[in-house]
């Protein structure tokens, strides 16, 4: 049982929308929320949108999960680049558009797309949808120390692999383009999402390496990863993490104005903190053939992700090599080097992503 859970929903149903919400409601109340008019801080809200006014609801607190609701005649093909904007322009964690008679169809921030057909027990299964998108924890704040040691200011040799293994995935293909969010949202509504999500921009897939027992390099959030060049800015240390805060620690050049490390930086951490071998981590928007998955679609950039992950990695028969299914989002994959992460996926990945 969740502790005590507040919801509440924002703005017009437009009619078709109607019979949704009522439905919503009333399953999020079966199962222990608590429905408000104006609360300070909800858990979940549903936030009512069309398409000619896809407004935004504004946050006051990262915790707060919006679902954005929206009624369509249909959803085009390809589904992703059509509605994606629509969840970027309403602030939303995720968006449902709702074809009233048909099916539901979400979509969320990390491009996953899964539909659920209306019937027997639809809004159990949208419940089951939306839950662990809603509940989890986001680890997303960073707090940075500019202690990082003068020798490491231009990078070593394990920044250079990383810059080369970014330039690498994109050869393959496997770095879609970051999102431009600036084109879409207004200068105020990006200042907020920044600040709120710990965000530098929406760029997919992420890559790190050990540097010792404690600390690893990884590719900071929003940039290009086939880019991959100054450290502090494009690269950052990361040396710990802090529970009490919700923090990842970061080591920084003195002298650099930093950009946020990438939010998966709370997974990483957890994996090389459990298995000293793991020298490398290597996040894409992709799939192979046969691997483990996990069980629950969790956003990026929270701590049930990261240990969705993480058990899963415990369990391979080597910890080290591994290869783990993110469902409906991506692979994990651990190696012993770059290289030799590099090496074991060549012409093994495949691009698309099965949605389930
Ligand atoms: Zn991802």
């Amino acid at each position: 049982m969740l502790p005590s859970t507040v919801f509440t929903v924002h703005g017009e149903a437009s009619p078709g929308l109607v019979p949704l919400v009522q439905g919503l409601k009333a399953v999020f109340l079966k199962h222990g929320f608590q429905f408000e008019e104006r609360p300070e801080a909800p858990q979940l809200v549903l936030n009512l949108v069309t398409p000619t006014s896809a407004r935004p609801y504004r946050r006051k607190a990262q915790a707060t999960f919006v679902l954005s609701l929206m009624e369509t005649e249909r959803v085009p093909n390809p589904a992703v680049p059509a509605m994606y904007p629509y969840l970027v322009r309403t602030l939303a964690n995720m968006l449902l558009a709702y074809v009233p008679g048909q099916e539901a169809h979400f979509f969320t921030l990390d491009l996953g797309h899964y539909a659920e057909p209306e019937g027997r027990d639809f809004f159990e299964r949208l419940y089951a949808r939306i839950l662990p998108m809603a509940s989890a924890t986001l680890v997303v704040n960073n707090r940075f120390e500019p202690d990082l040691e003068p020798e490491l200011w231009n990078g070593d040799e394990l920044t250079a692999a990383l810059s080369l293994a970014g330039k690498r995935l994109a050869e393959w293909n496997l770095l879609p383009a970051p999102f431009n969010i600036e084109e879409i949202l207004p200068p105020e509504d990006l200042r907020h999402v920044k600040r709120l999500y710990g965000i530098g921009g929406l760029s997919y897939g992420n890559l790190s390496v050990r540097k010792d027992e404690k600390r690893f390099w990884m590719s900071a959030s929003g940039v290009d990863k086939a880019n991959l060049r100054e450290i502090g800015r494009d690269i950052l240390m990361v040396k710990d993490y802090d529970p009490a805060e919700k923090a990842m620690v970061l080591s920084v050049p003195p002298h650099v104005e930093p950009r946020r490390v990438s939010v998966d930086a709370i997974e990483h951490w957890m994996i090389y903190r459990e298995h000293p071998e793991v020298g490398a981590i290597i996040h894409v928007h992709a799939w192979m053939a046969d691997v483990p998955s996990t069980q629950a679609h969790y956003p990026c950039g929270t701590y049930e992700l990261g240990k969705s992950v993480a058990d899963l990695v415990r369990q391979a028969p080597d910890p080290a090599r591994a290869v783990i299914g993110l469902k409906n989002h991506g692979l994990t994959i651990t190696g012993r080097s770059i290289p030799d992460i590099l090496s074991r996926i060549e012409g093994k990945i495949l691009r698309q992503v099965p949605m389930a």
